[in-house]
């Protein structure tokens, strides 16, 4: 059996890596030219991981984690809101979450597909979805190319959801936009977290390099672009805790990524058409409050492979496809959901709703310390199927 899966996402990666496994012959079709692992850091939260264990890649990034220790939710002066200990989310979860650079956990995924699987500088157009008699074939800037299943994992923008779905809005702007930055770690100590301010946000995680993967989040007129990254930066965030301002201030000039951040409001019907599946930012992006845009998207592609693996035919493969929305369509939905109202949490721009925020929090720590913990139970507790 074969499969195309366009793009060379963690989604698509994982994907083809669970087909080729199982013995699926696989090609990976990536319009860029070269792969370089756009956005800096990501966190594998345990949900993540185990999607990875089920390809033999999870202790390979578990290897990656810089810390599991302490982490605080904080007010721009540097009072902290909440805690959590990350030995205490090892015991609910079996695991912490894992910071690590996007470039080390793509590494890990393209360590588990045969050297020639990967096309690059190929990009999909257009699909046909195939039916009972014909299969779906995938239309690119270079030759079509047929297969059992095509795999969309083409990201937010993606071409191929478009074309399965031409009636869906596609995804919308989230009110706000976020900036990601590695830099060298900054002297001195300080508790790594998120600080939340009024409708801003300012992440800092430590990695096992010796660097610091940091990201901001805030309101913005979708498209507004700026000048300088750093200065805007500052402008925003400057008059924050240590080491906020020591951290933007380390950036290399260019070395800021800014993106607008959209979200599927609207759930897809499906995440199949045909002999075509989607995965991902593809079917569900989502805002990234709950850190969970590229663990849902590993979830997606060992389900997929875990489902489809076994299939023979054009019509096993439209029965594995068809469990195979009626499994994620709500779990996407659902944190499609989460994220968006964590979000909305972070957004509170009036100072006396605030304030009332952080002590609600303050005080549900102290009546229920492991409340946050318990919180992230429908989140982080998935298991992958049998
Ligand atoms: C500020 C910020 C912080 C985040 N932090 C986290 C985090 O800590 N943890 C987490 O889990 N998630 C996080 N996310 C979300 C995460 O980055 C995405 O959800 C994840 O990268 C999606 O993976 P994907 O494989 O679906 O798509 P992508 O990673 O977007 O990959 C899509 C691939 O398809 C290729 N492609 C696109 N179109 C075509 C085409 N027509 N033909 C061929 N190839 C094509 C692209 O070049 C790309 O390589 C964050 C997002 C933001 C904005």
């Amino acid at each position: 059996m074969k499969v195309v899966v366009v793009g060379a996402g963690f989604g698509g990666l994982a994907a083809a890596a669970g087909l080729h496994q199982r013995g699926w012959e696989v090609t990976v079709v990536e319009r860029a030219a070269e792969l370089r692992a756009v956005g800096a850091g990501l966190a594998v939260a345990p949900n993540g991981l185990r999607a990875l264990d089920t390809l033999g890649a999870g202790d390979a990034v578990r290897k990656l984690a810089a810390f599991k220790g302490d982490a605080a939710m904080r007010r721009p002066d540097g009072r902290v809101i909440a805690g959590t200990a990350g030995d205490a989310m090892v015991r609910r979860f079996g695991d912490a979450v894992i910071p690590a650079t996007r470039a080390a956990v793509m590494d890990v995924l393209l360590g588990l597909l045969p050297p020639d699987a990967l096309r690059l500088g190929v990009a999909a157009t257009g699909v046909e979805v195939g039916d009972a008699s014909s299969r779906p074939r995938l239309v690119t800037d270079s030759d079509p190319l047929d297969a059992d299943l095509i795999v969309a994992a083409d990201g937010v923008n993606s071409v191929l959801r478009k074309a399965l779905f031409p009636e869906h809005g596609g995804p919308v702007y989230s009110g706000f936009t976020a900036w990601r930055m590695l830099v060298p770690a900054p002297p001195g100590d300080y508790l790594p977290g998120e600080t939340w301010g009024g409708g801003q946000v300012f992440g800092i995680t430590p990695l096992a390099d010796g660097r610091v993967y940091a990201y901001a989040a805030d309101h913005a007129v979708a498209g507004t672009t700026y000048p300088d990254q750093k200065v805007e930066l500052l402008r925003r965030f400057g008059s924050w805790h240590h080491p906020i301002p020591e951290i933007i201030s380390a950036a290399e000039p260019g070395g800021i990524l800014h993106n607008d951040v959209y979200e599927m409001a609207v759930p897809l019907p499906a995440y199949h058409r045909g002999a075509v599946a989607v995965l991902g930012d593809a079917a569900h992006a989502m805002t990234p409050h709950l850190g969970q845009g590229a663990n849902q998207a590993m979830e997606d592609a060992v389900t997929l492979a875990a489902l489809v693996a076994p299939a023979k035919d054009s019509a096993e493969i439209a029965i594995a496809l068809a469990r195979y929305s009626a499994l994620r369509v709500p779990r996407g939905a659902d944190m499609v959901r989460r994220s968006h109202r964590l979000g909305a949490l972070t957004q509170t721009t009036s100072r006396p709703k605030a304030a009332l925020r952080n002590a609600g929090m303050r005080l549900a720590g102290r009546v229920v310390p492991d409340l946050a913990l318990r919180a992230m139970d429908p989140v982080v507790a998935w298991q992958p199927p049998q």
